[in-house]
């Protein structure tokens, strides 16, 4: 299969580093970082602080290191996280925050990725001897397997009032933050206000080839500077990485609204399909979830069938296939996998 005539729909983290990325990372100053002076981490720190209106700012290697160094960060053994039972959080990262910071996990349910205030508040437990202590809320925009769903400021708001009420924290896990800023419009700190700690990705739809970030208080950002050496994730001359984080700060976050017009053009033209079934109007980002009808195929095998035919998606369920738009995917890359997936559906399977 040729690489550029295949449509990776797969993940928005499969896009490659375009030339004049390659260039700036080519042309970065570097230092050793683990001794705090490579001069474009911290460049790219302070863009991240000021950009989440947070003191500070730290580079790391991935999302999930982001999110569970600041977990660990603000959590004791035996604490409790609330989350949505389909976070990323709780479903991708390896089951880290019992592994690493011996936490449970209290899992709320949601349409599309969404709790409300009053789940909340009753997911709070009673200062009591008998209970784990609950100790941070965790929300996650755009939603992953909520189909990246934005959270609308307002449920932030109503969310965050009740956690402060219980004396908990808030993390935002932010890994598509800018998907939720370039839908809405509103600015990434606008968000970031009513959390403690944000996790911010550039290897998704920034289309960096490597890198995420964890924005807090000076004091915050210093023991999770402490916990990313502790998980091995001190970098030396990481200016190289930071230089493409930086690019795709400078270059690659309005040009998400072309991503998310492209999956609104997939989810309409399959929605039009027969043997598939799709919320249209649940497309608010660059995530595209539907199902197959049973009787057609199992999401595996759709998937297996397009492969061949150079259109790569997920399947993520037994009927479930997840197709996700991003910067190496054009308009004319997507009418493609329309027009493949199309004849499939019209054909006998
Ligand atoms: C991708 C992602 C992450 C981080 O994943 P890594 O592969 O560890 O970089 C975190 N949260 C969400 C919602 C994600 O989609």
């Amino acid at each position: 299969m040729s690489a550029n005539k295949c449509v990776d729909l797969r993940s928005d983290t499969v896009t490659k580093p375009s030339a004049d990325m390659r260039r700036a990372m080519v042309e970065a100053e570097v230092g050793d970082d683990v001794l705090g002076d490579d001069p474009t981490v911290i460049k790219l720190q302070e863009r991240v602080a000021e950009m989440m209106g947070k003191e500070a700012a730290l580079f790391v290697p991935s999302g999930s290191m982001a999110n569970q160094t600041s977990i660990r960060a603000h959590t004791q053994p035996g604490d409790e996280i609330i989350a949505h039972e389909g976070s990323h959080i709780y479903h991708y990262e390896g089951g880290a925050p019992s592994a690493i910071s011996g936490c449970s996990l209290c899992l709320l349910p949601g349409a599309r990725g969404l709790f409300s205030a009053e789940q909340v508040t009753g997911a709070i437990r009673p200062q009591d001897s008998h209970f784990a202590q609950s100790r941070l809320v965790i929300v996650e925009n755009t939603h992953n397997r909520g189909g990246g769903t934005v959270w609308p400021l307002t449920t932030v708001e109503k969310v965050a009032r009740a956690a402060r009420a219980g004396g908990l924290l808030l993390h935002l896990d932010g890994a598509r933050l800018m998907n939720a800023c370039v839908a809405t419009g509103h600015k990434p700190a606008e968000f970031a206000k009513h959390f403690d700690s944000i996790s911010t990705c550039f290897s998704k739809g920034l289309g960096a080839p490597v890198g995420s970030a964890v924005a807090g208080s000076t004091e915050f950002i210093r023991r999770v500077h402490r916990y990313r050496k502790m998980f091995g994730g001190g970098m030396r001359q990481s200016g190289i990485l930071a230089a493409a984080a930086l690019y795709a700060l400078d270059h690659h976050i309005e040009r998400l609204a072309d991503d998310h017009e492209n999956a609104k053009l997939l989810a309409g033209a399959l929605a039009e399909m027969p043997h598939v079934t799709i919320d249209v109007a649940g497309v608010e980002t660059n995530i595209v979830y539907f199902d197959i009808d049973e009787d057609f195929a199992s999401g595996r095998q759709f998937c297996d069938k397009l492969e061949a035919e150079e259109i790569r998606m997920l399947p993520i369920g037994p009927q479930r296939v997840r197709a996700v738009t991003h910067l190496d995917v054009s308009r004319d890359g997507v009418e493609r996998a329309v027009a493949r997936i199309d004849q499939y559906c019209r054909s006998k399977g």
